[in-house]
């Protein structure tokens, strides 16, 4: 089912920042502390993430790339607790339908590790034994290489390549115990150290003089737990780059939570400007539903109108304290 994969790789796949996206995630439900990513024109010829979580054994290294393959759901009823980031068991597979695929993976009990090539549906190469460190390593090669049309979407290197930065650099906000690297033609663009917790990730993000000037807010309710770094109004930029959200410590993208961050700024915000802010919205899960779509980017919340209030109030309270 060569076609019915690359379909389904078209919902997953859209970019090479898809893919970083779901081989980070891979590799933090692996209980990974260091994730190396080194990307080539763009991730458009070659990305590659490496990491040293627990790595997979051969049958679960072939199996990876099969769809609906998940070791991470054990009962239908979890889908509505969703605790790993990756529970659908497609994105190996879709990844694999429209690139070259290299993996290389070793369990720390061990003694060598696991080498296979995948190219469309079928093995190329391996499985194999290899020596490597204890973790996972996968490359993608020629990404969209079958599927012209998708190819001819991508943008430039440098967008495609931003996009990358972006992604890695909300991953390393969300997990600032997990070191990140991040490296493009063979040059270091990003680097955090997973020490020293938010502040420290805002610091390598900001610059270390932007992030000492961010202030500390936090308020909660009934249903949810809200906590912020927020620049200071004159910090806001004309995009909204560095607007940074997460829910459950997973990074979304929602226009109501993002207004109401902006509301509690009001007027001391220039026209056109965006405020600089990481905002992190903890609640139950079955609260949040997130999954509306295969990248699990967008999130619907059942209480969107009392987190987007308590945030704005939040947001007023830290800057006016502050005589902002
Ligand atoms: P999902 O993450 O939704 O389970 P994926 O297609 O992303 O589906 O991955 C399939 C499976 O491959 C995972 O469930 C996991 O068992 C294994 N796997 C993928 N990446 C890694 C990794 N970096 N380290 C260890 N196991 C991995
Ligand atoms: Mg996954």
């Amino acid at each position: 089912d060569a076609l019915a994969n690359q379909i389904a790789a078209g919902e997953v796949v859209e970019r090479p920042a898809s893919c970083v996206k779901e081989l980070i995630e891979n590799s933090l439900d692996a209980k990974a502390k260091r994730i190396k990513i080194e990307v080539e024109e763009g991730g458009i010829r070659r990305l590659s993430v490496e990491d040293d979580g627990v790595g997979m054994d051969e049958q679960d290294a072939v199996l990876a790339f099969s769809r609906h393959a998940t070791s991470k759901i054990i009962h239908a009823r979890d889908l509505t607790r969703i605790q790993t980031l990756g529970f659908r068991g497609e994105a190996l597979a879709a990844i694999a339908a429209v690139s070259k695929v290299s993996l290389t993976t070793r369990q720390s009990d061990q003694t060598h590790g696991i080498f296979l090539r995948i190219e469309g549906t079928s093995i190329t190469d391996g499985p194999k034994p290899v020596g490597a460190p204890p973790g996972t390593r996968i490359v993608v090669e020629d990404l969209f290489y079958n599927t012209p049309v998708r190819l001819k979407y991508l943008r430039s290197v440098q967008t495609e390549f931003s996009r990358i930065v972006d992604v890695v650099q909300r991953a390393a906000l969300s997990r600032p115990d997990v070191a990140f690297l991040l490296s493009h033609e063979g040059r270091v663009v990003f680097q955090s150290s997973g020490r020293g917790g938010q502040r420290s990730v805002l610091a390598a993000l900001l610059g270390p003089v932007e992030a000492t000037q961010l202030l500390e807010a936090s308020q909660s309710s009934v249903t949810c737990q809200v906590t912020a770094w927020l620049g200071l109004p004159q910090q806001a930029r004309s995009n909204r780059n560095h607007a940074y959200l997460f829910l459950n410590h997973r990074p979304i993208r929602n226009l109501s939570l993002h207004q109401a961050v902006a509301a509690g700024y009001g007027t001391r915000l220039m026209v056109g400007k965006h405020p600089i802010y990481a905002l992190f919205v903890d609640m139950d899960p079955i609260l949040a539903d997130v999954n509306i779509h295969p990248h699990k980017s967008e999130v619907r919340l059942s209480e969107e109108r009392d987190v987007s209030q308590l945030i704005t109030r939040m947001v007023e309270n830290a800057l006016s304290d502050k005589h902002l």
